[in-house]
């Protein structure tokens, strides 16, 4: 019997019908079905499993399960909840959302170098004034995370013309970014970082990372955009840094909890822009044909592809 790939998700059925066909228009040769369809033969067939917001107890229900491949790129959920499976997990990495992803850090890049917040708060008061103009490369840029959208980033806001900088875990080199990595060099990086730029994944060591000490490095007048994950950055530390003028105005996109509490400080607060997550959607197209390149190299060699590190959370 040909095996089965089963799509596994806490999804809306309109949200898995898309991608049930975004899969399937991509991998035609595969039999791609819903769990939520499988007869108890079939779930025996299921050798893969792609996954958005999986409910684990789904996955036990695959007991020929060979490994699984996540719709998203972060993975501190899976990570949380699926710490017992012992089959490879693999992310997805999407050279598409990269180039979104790094898009949206120079918009947003842009906006606060150019004071676009200050502009639009002079406007609503019919105030007439030209503030100093910083070039872009008088403008370092800290990246925090040198992975697929860190670097990304990077190079399309070196194409900008600004000046950039980048910490990693391990020690990186990238082609004309200052590097630094490990907890010293965090430091160093933020105290020269006119505009910072989070990219990190949400892991243990990340969780909490960016509070009252690290914002009060930052040179006069610094940015912040937190595209990573909300739980990186302490938000009491971060409202209290913009108050005392520590922070000049923060980009959120991410949060503690989304979608962003209706009572929540940020909504109002003067010195933030608040997104609804939505720096670097996943695009199903690009996405399935991911996928179904791994699946295809698996199909040829048995061999399932490199999954996630649990130790390390990402
Ligand atoms: P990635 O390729 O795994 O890269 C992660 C980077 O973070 C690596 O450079 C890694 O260092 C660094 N890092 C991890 N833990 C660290 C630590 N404790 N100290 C210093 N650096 C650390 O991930 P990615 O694909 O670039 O994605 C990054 C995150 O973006 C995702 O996990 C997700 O949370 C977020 N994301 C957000 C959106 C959105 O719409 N807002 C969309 C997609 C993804 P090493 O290089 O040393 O390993």
């Amino acid at each position: 019997m040909s095996p089965l790939i089963a799509l596994v998700t806490r999804l809306s059925e309109a949200a898995e019908s898309n991608w049930l066909m975004a899969l399937s228009a991509a991998m035609p040769q595969e039999t791609i079905r819903s769990i939520r369809q499988l007869s108890p033969d079939e779930l025996g067939r299921v050798d893969i499993a792609i996954v958005a917001n999986p409910d684990p107890a789904d996955l036990e229900r695959l007991p020929n399960l060979k490994w699984v491949h996540s719709l998203w790129a972060g993975v501190e959920r899976l990570v949380l909840e699926l710490k017992g499976l012992s089959r490879p997990i693999v992310r997805l990495v999407d050279p598409d959302l990269a180039r979104t992803m790094a898009e949206a850090v120079l918009a947003w890049t842009l906006y606060l170098s150019r004071d676009m917040p200050a502009y639009d708060m002079q406007q609503r008061q019919s105030l007439w004034r030209q503030l100093p103009y910083r070039s872009a490369p008088d403008t370092r840029v800290g990246l925090l995370g040198l992975g697929s959208l860190g670097r990304a980033a990077a190079r399309q806001l070196r194409l900008a013309g600004f000046a950039v900088s980048g910490w990693s875990r391990t020690e990186k080199q990238v082609d004309g970014v200052e590097t630094y990595f490990g907890a010293d060099g965090l430091d160093a990086m933020l105290r020269t970082s006119n505009i910072v730029v989070c990219l990190l994944p949400l892991t243990a060591e990340t969780t909490g990372l960016l509070g009252a000490r690290e914002f009060a490095l930052l040179p006069a007048n610094a940015g912040f955009i937190n595209f990573g994950r909300g739980r990186i950055v302490k938000t009491i530390e971060l409202i209290a840094a913009l108050d005392a003028g520590a922070v000049k105005h923060a980009v959120l996109d991410v949060f503690e909890t989304e979608p962003l509490d209706e009572q929540s400080p940020l909504w109002d607060h003067p010195g933030v822009t608040v997104l609804p997550h939505i720096s670097a959607p996943t695009n199903p197209s690009t996405a399935a044909k991911i996928v179904a390149n791994r699946i295809d190299e698996y199909r040829a060699t048995g061999v399932p592809p490199d999954g996630i590190d649990f130790d390390r959370g990402y």
